[in-house]
């Protein structure tokens, strides 16, 4: 095979993709990996370097992290991290924001740290995204945003999936003012600071993201459209015991409020089971309402479930409807979705990639 031609691209960089990578360089497949672009769009859609694990808190589940205290993250981060890779995060023990006492690890910091180990066994990596794809011909083709293309003999395609948002226009309006889909990378903001706040949604992220906001915000209302949260039992536990939690079971949100001045002032909120409608004084509203998978490079290209996720069309293979091409983590997963579960199928997809170069004889 020409020298010009990749054994493996890897598309994404949440877990999937750099388990992927790990696997990948460890058997000598010299990895590329496209971790996504540093743009302005895909700050905005929550789709930048590091998936979503990056734009979350603490992470409880994730195995191999116990609690410990914020000094020996900052020396395993010390002496685990090239210094660029350390000063991404040097925020978090460093000057008026270091993290004390102990807690669990970090998304970003695992992030760091994930990526780190696939770069120490030869990873290379692209900040770049892949806007198009060939799969018509092998090897196949992939475009990236800055221009030119890649040949590989195979894909993993690990590009996650990206936080919802309802749709209303008020809700566009005031995007980056007062609404947001991310409490970690905005809950700070001196505008939400003893202010009462809204989480819209009653799953995980919606408790988890509450929860974050009670440090900041006077009062957060949690408004879902059921009278039950879908959330796992621990983080409705956490959600009922937290005296800054106010729930509101059985309403959604008609309009946010605002002017051109303040951004978001309050929220319009109705209830799901009569016609009654009530406003609320909020500076914040914050969407946890689910995902939609980063697929739309994809249409037309592979088989797609109709919600919009990869198919993986062979039972515990990381396998989609291309020969060749294989997918990790959320992108194909709308069951799932864990940090663990998808740096498993990232681990899945390497090996499943690995062993179709050798049954091709391509290796
Ligand atoms: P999710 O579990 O799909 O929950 C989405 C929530 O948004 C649901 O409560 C849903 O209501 C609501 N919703 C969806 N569409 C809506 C709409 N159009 N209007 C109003 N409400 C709407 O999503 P997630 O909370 O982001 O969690 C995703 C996955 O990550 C889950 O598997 C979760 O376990 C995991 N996760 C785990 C943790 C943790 O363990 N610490 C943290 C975050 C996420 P219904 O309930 O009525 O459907």
């Amino acid at each position: 095979m020409a020298d010009n031609v990749e054994k493996v691209v890897i598309i994404g960089s949440g877990p999937a993709g750099w388990t992927a990578a790990i696997y990948a360089a460890r058997a000598n497949m010299h990895p590329l990996v496209y971790q996504g672009a540093l743009t302005p769009e895909n700050q905005d859609s929550g789709t930048l370097p590091l998936g979503q694990l990056n734009l979350t808190t603490e992470v409880e589940n994730f195995p191999t992290w116990p609690h410990a205290d914020s000094d020996a993250y900052k020396l395993f981060s010390k002496t685990s991290l090239s210094p660029e890779f350390y000063a991404e995060i040097a925020h978090f023990y460093e000057g008026k924001t270091a993290l004390k006492g102990k807690r669990s690890a970090l998304g970003p910091e695992q992030m760091q740290w994930i990526r780190q180990q696939a770069v120490n066994f030869g990873t290379r990596v692209v900040t770049d995204d892949i806007i198009d794809v060939d799969f018509t011909r092998h090897p196949f083709t992939l475009t990236p945003s800055q221009g030119g293309t890649v040949r590989t003999l195979t894909v993993i395609i690990s590009t996650g999936a990206r936080a919802n948002y309802l749709g209303l226009p008020s809700e566009q309006l005031y995007k980056g003012r007062g609404v947001s889909a991310c409490a970690v990378c905005e809950g700070a903001f001196p505008r939400f600071r003893n202010k009462p706040l809204i989480v819209i949604g009653g799953g995980d992220s919606a408790v988890e993201e509450a929860t974050y906001l009670t440090k900041f915000a006077s009062k957060v209302y949690m408004v879902h459209r059921r009278d039950q949260l879908r959330a796992s039992k621990i983080m409705q536990q956490r959600a009922f015991s937290n005296a800054k939690i106010d729930m509101k079971w059985n309403r959604g949100l008609l309009e946010v409020l605002g002017n051109d001045t303040e951004g978001v002032t309050g929220a319009r909120i109705k209830s799901t089971v009569d016609d009654k409608t009530e406003e609320l004084p909020v500076s914040g509203v914050f969407l946890a309402i689910g995902h939609t998978p980063n697929t739309a490079f994809l249409k037309g290209k592979l088989a797609l479930e109709p919600n919009g996720y990869i198919k993986w069309t062979h039972p515990q293979r990381t396998y989609t409807s291309v020969e060749g091409v294989f997918a990790a983590g959320d992108v194909a997963d709308a069951y799932y979705k864990q940090a663990v579960t998808a740096a498993g199928t990232g681990c899945m997809a390497a090996l499943d990639a690995e062993r179709w170069l050798a049954e091709k004889g391509l290796e």
